[in-house]
């Protein structure tokens, strides 16, 4: 079923290795590159190594997690898998820092935008006429690459599943295709009552307000996260834990987590005096401004994925979201980390290993984690 970019061989080595992952990082990379993104100087950001300093928490961090994990299910096998996962697919390779946008260009965007008066970053549709299918396409997306798109998302509940040849087979759209996949595999349209036509035109829409220029933070991540979310939130220490309406909120806030992510950091909007900043007092500026773009973009036309839920319904799913997307300010990992293991210490486990929460706090606290776990953690900040 594997089949390169037409004119280019794939090398050979096994697929699911550590060299075929580079592979299909620098492939993506490369493929990005030559997009006609219309913005003369948008550049790739090669992969430079993180400083020392932050290494170091990095590593700490991995031996608090997989000392977390472990407690968290010792008895099954899924604990293994998580701190193997993790280690394996993010914390050994290549950690990235993305580059800041040359401060003459940023400062020329900010200056262009009216001050405060609406939410920045929110567009009209790109995709605009591409969604007027009469019946929609088997993965939501109109592809000519239905066959090995299928062989892809067969492995979408296992760890694993390469959202790089994902992009490649959906037409760049990974989040909507396996967003899609997630929710019928879920069966969330039916439960939530979603409209198929207004769900696949809300993650179209989102898609499209992640930055393809930027390296990290854009939608094949975002995919890579929501899928990652689903994948754990279906460990057997979390059968049955979480409602319904917990995991659609797990995953919708995975699916918004970095939109309309500018590629730099907080403090580099911060010590820029940004707009964003501005608008967000210079707290948790990014995470703020992901939510914000997130739920503005459900009340663009046919994007409320959520009309059909109750209105207590969707004031909880809003506040668990922003909870969960919150606490992805990785300056404050340490703390959740932290509560976490006292939660865990002093918390009842079922016979069955699984985990009891029996109240609010202590089930976002896991959310959060959850959140954690897949995220950012994994990389650039
Ligand atoms: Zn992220």
């Amino acid at each position: 079923m594997q089949e390169g970019t037409p004119g280019r061989p794939l090398p050979a080595f096994p697929l699911g290795s550590e060299l075929c992952r580079e592979w299909h990082l620098a492939e993506a990379r490369r493929r990005r590159a030559a997009l006609p993104l219309g913005t003369p100087g948008v550049e790739m950001p090669d992969a430079v190594p993180l400083h020392l300093a932050c290494q170091g928490r990095i590593v700490k961090f991995k031996r608090m997690l997989n000392r977390e994990l472990t407690h968290l299910s010792e008895t099954s096998r899924s604990g293994n898998q998580v701190s193997e996962y993790i280690s394996n697919t993010f914390l050994d390779k290549q950690h990235e820092v993305e580059i800041p946008s040359p401060a003459s260009r940023e400062k020329g965007k900010e200056e262009a935008r009216p001050p405060m008066s609406q939410i920045s970053g929110v567009k009209k549709l790109m995709h605009g006429a591409s969604f007027s299918y009469s019946s929609i396409p088997r993965f939501g997306v109109q592809t000519d690459q239905e066959g090995p798109l299928a062989k892809e998302l067969e492995t979408v509940n296992r760890w694993g599943l390469d959202v790089f040849k994902v992009a490649e087979y959906s037409g760049h759209r990974p989040l909507t295709v396996v967003m899609y996949s997630i929710f019928q595999e879920r069966d969330l349209l039916k439960t939530f009552h979603i409209p198929i036509d207004t769900f696949i035109t809300f993650l179209m829409t989102l898609e499209d307000h992640y930055h393809l220029d930027v390296a990290y933070h854009n939608n094949i991540h975002a995919a890579d996260v929501a899928q990652s979310t689903h994948v754990l939130l279906s460990m057997p220490a979390l059968e049955a834990v979480f409602t319904d309406l917990e995991v659609l909120a797990a995953i919708f806030a995975a699916a918004i987590h970095d939109v309309d992510h500018p590629g730099v950091s907080n403090q580099f909007l911060i010590n820029t005096n940004s707009e964003l900043a501005l608008m967000y007092n210079d707290s948790s500026v990014l995470e703020n401004h992901h939510l914000a773009v997130g739920f503005k973009l459900l009340q663009e036309e046919n994007c409320n994925i959520f009309q059909n839920l109750s209105k207590k319904e969707q004031q909880m799913l809003r506040k668990m979201a922003i909870d969960m997307v919150l606490a992805t300010d990785m300056s404050k990992h340490m703390n959740l980390l932290a509560d976490l293991k006292t939660m865990v210490e002093t918390k009842k486990v079922t016979s069955l290993g699984v985990l009891l929460l029996d109240n609010y706090s202590d089930r976002i606290q896991v959310l959060q984690n959850i959140g954690l776990t897949v995220l950012d953690l994994s990389n650039s900040h």
